[in-house]
């Protein structure tokens, strides 16, 4: 199918400015040989396999001599997955059932992954572990992987969606990306706008689109237009760094003390959130106070100075924590899950809670708590009385039902905070499962009806004397911090990567300018006219 000039095809964009470059096309890898059983023995197998499990690992030593920091993290963090014990003991089980070494590999990948399952985080991981199952066969096929990129120029990639590993080997002359898939949380979207590279993701229209093509990628305009020139691009903004303070706190998710010591290279004012249940992915018994206090001790240790807001565990559905027995649910996004887990868990809940007050005795910190998925203003007040209880916290909860917008009043003297989730706020507002690509638009944190609703948050959270932050997702966007500034929160918490670009844009604007600019998001009806009346006006200023 061929474009004509001009033409515009639709997506999501990820950036504030744009770029216009020639497209480089990437074609999904060779595909692998079907997985089949095998006459050699065990031993031959075995040795094919552990011999591919360590090329694997050598090229990705290599690729991380030279890459960035964020990189380079991503693949230590895919070397530990490769060479997991229990991963390669399960693939020689199926070796010794009589599977090649590729099928074997695949298989034991295959069934890690199912018990991970995934929600940005966990579904991250799985992916990794996907992307490492192709290398690892592929290197028994004897087949080329990974991209292979000009160092010079400046190109605009188009693949249907890109791997961590596939990320981090992007050169200096990727100044632009297109997918086909992948929503505005997906790890392409990420690490696009962890290293301003002007992304459109979700445009599924790009699969057309072929080397040498001249496009606009346009993220601004949620758009890539093609043989166009950036003379043509919605306005693009950047945000210098000047030293002023941000209107409001800018603190840094976390969910590792490697993410607590990322997060202390950069400027944030503490920790927004710090998702315990990171740590428990695969544990497989209920870890004693003990162990969790020493584990609480050294994230507390190394995080940014500031308060540190501490998220009791927020298992089950896209979370699983191996150690806690869920029964299986049909939906379970709605099901059990979050602070529900006080019916059958309650035991850990507070344990959790008094090996945090031993950890901040130990510490020192400013440790804040706060309860996930609270539906209504009796959770609210049991978790409180669970908080208070364990020690000297503040306390608060995380506003990501819906029904608990209604009950924000009521929380007066309840709760000293909240934090809003819009990840899961936008997921359950728009009956749109945050894990699929297909309903990114919805998803999109610029959509009218999610803005609405964290206004009437901000303004019933203030007249009841309740602190207020945004720790979703979209407070990594440094223009749209500056919309819940002017709406009325009080603090944000980002990604550690987004830290400090979230900081300047806040320091970039008055209060007044940042309520004008929240009036005109709020009087939008699309998500795309409330992204334009932002950028304009901040074009404008
Ligand atoms: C959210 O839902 O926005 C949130 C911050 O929590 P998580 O992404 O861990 O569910
Ligand atoms: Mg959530």
């Amino acid at each position: 199918m061929g474009f004509s000039q001009g033409q515009v095809l639709k997506g999501l964009g990820v950036g504030l400015v744009a770029v216009s470059a020639p497209v480089i096309r990437i074609l999904p890898s060779q595909e692998l040989p079907a997985w089949h059983r095998t006459e050699s023995s065990f031993d031959v197998e075995q040795a094919a396999l552990r011999s591919a499990i360590s090329s694997v690992e050598s090229d990705l030593a290599r690729l991380s001599e030279g890459a960035d920091e964020t990189s380079s993290d991503i693949f230590s963090a895919l070397s530990i997955l490769l060479t997991d014990e229990e991963l390669l003991e399960m693939a020689e089980g199926f070796l010794s059932d009589g599977w090649s070494a590729a099928a074997a590999f695949g298989m034991a990948v295959n069934e890690f992954a199912e018990i991970l399952g995934g929600d940005p985080d966990f579904d991250e991981r799985v992916k990794d572990l996907q992307d490492l199952s192709r290398r690892v066969q592929a290197h028994i096929a004897g087949i080329k992987v990974g991209l292979d990129l000009p160092l010079e120029g400046r190109y605009v990639l188009v693949a249907d969606d890109f791997s961590p590993a596939d990320t981090a080997a992007f050169t200096k002359a990727v100044a632009g990306v297109i997918t086909t898939s992948g929503g505005p949380t997906s790890h392409t979207a990420i690490i696009c706008r962890a290293r301003s590279i002007a992304a459109v993701v979700s445009c599924p229209e790009a699969a057309d689109l072929a080397d040498g093509d001249l496009v606009l990628v346009d993220p601004v305009g949620d758009r890539v237009v093609y043989g166009s020139d950036v003379s043509l691009a919605t306005k693009a903004i950047s945000f210098i760094d000047t030293g002023a303070e941000p209107l409001i706190s800018v603190r840094a998710n976390i969910g590792s003390v490697e993410d607590a010591r990322k997060a202390d290279q950069t400027k944030a004012d503490g920790v927004g959130l710090f998702r315990t249940e990171l740590l428990y992915l695969s544990t497989n018994e209920q870890p004693s106070r003990a162990v969790q206090t020493a584990k609480y001790t050294e994230v507390l240790s190394a995080a940014p100075a500031g308060p540190i807001v501490v998220r009791t565990i927020d298992a089950g559905s896209d979370k699983p924590v191996p150690f806690l027995d869920m029964p299986h649910e049909e939906n379970p996004a709605l099901g059990v899950r979050g602070f529900r887990l006080v019916r059958d868990h309650r035991d850990f809940i507070v344990d959790q809670l008094a090996s945090l007050a031993e950890a901040k005795r130990a510490t020192g910190r400013d440790v804040w708590v706060m309860a996930p998925m609270v539906a209504t203003a009796e959770e609210a007040s049991e978790f409180a009385s669970l908080a208070k209880a364990a020690g000297d916290f503040k306390v608060g909860i995380m506003v990501e039902v819906p029904a608990i917008v209604q009950q924000i009043s009521e929380l007066a003297g309840v709760v000293d905070f909240i934090s809003v989730g819009t990840n899961d706020l936008s997921q359950y507002l728009f009956g749109a499962d945050r894990q699929n690509s297909a309903l990114g638009g919805l998803l999109n944190h610029w959509q009218p009806a999610l803005i609405r609703t964290l206004a009437k948050i901000a303004n019933d959270a203030s007249a009841a004397a309740i602190s207020t932050g945004v720790c979703g997702e979209s407070a990594s966007d440094p223009a749209f911090a500056i919309v819940l500034a002017g709406l009325g929160f009080t603090s944000v918490s980002a990604s550690p990567t987004q830290v400090d670009a979230v900081r300047s844009a806040l320091a970039a604007v008055s209060l007044s300018q940042a309520k004008s600019l929240a009036g005109q998001a709020l009087a939008a009806k699309s998500p795309s006219a409330a992204k334009s009346a932002i950028v304009d006006g901040l074009a404008r200023l």
